[in-house]
């Protein structure tokens, strides 16, 4: 079932609404530039509830799969994402500190919320900034493996002149 876009969360968490369906890639256009390409949905189960303190929030898991670049072999690498959300529905930035650490600020001035833009904030904060096939499966592995593990001299260096050091400091 597609996801509605267009949502009023104070009155979908005074009636406990769970949401449970998809937004298509077409709702997706910021994820679609950042990315190869979308391999699937962005499947999504959304509560809407009011906590112990009144607030209006929203928990909920993600679940996208996308096609990125491998930084090590420069070939295409699928990505299956899968994410939390917890989010707290606020007027305006002022209350953005009122909002507790473990939860983001979602600032619905009107009454209505685009609820593909939330969960996409989400899956691009999700997103690695780099993505790299698993070992094994790369092409890049023979160029990485070609760089040895480099030498330990230097810290036997450091150690050594540590005491100089530190005698340098007391005699000041
Ligand atoms: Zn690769």
């Amino acid at each position: 079932m597609a996801l509605p876009t267009l949502v009023d969360p104070r009155k979908l968490a005074n009636q406990g609404i769970v949401l449970e369906g998809h937004f298509d890639v077409k709702h997706l256009p910021r994820l679609a530039l950042a990315v190869e390409s979308i391999e699937t949905p962005l499947s999504a189960l959304i509560r809407f509830e009011v906590d112990e303190a009144r607030a209006k929030v929203v928990n909920g898991n993600l679940t996208i799969s996308v096609t990125a670049i491998c930084q090590r072999c420069l070939d295409p690498v699928r990505v299956d994402l899968a994410t939390d959300l917890a989010a707290q529905v606020v007027w305006s930035e002022d209350q953005i500190a009122s909002v507790s650490g473990d939860r983001e600020p979602w600032i619905v001035g009107d009454k209505m919320a685009d609820l593909s833009v939330l969960l996409e904030d989400e899956v691009l904060l999700a997103l690695p900034l780099v993505n790299y096939h698993e070992q094994g499966s790369c092409t890049g592995d023979t160029f990485l493996s070609k760089d040895g593990p480099s030498g330990d001299e230097k810290d036997d260096e450091i150690v050594a002149d540590n005491p100089f050091n530190i005698l340098k400091q007391l005699k000041k």
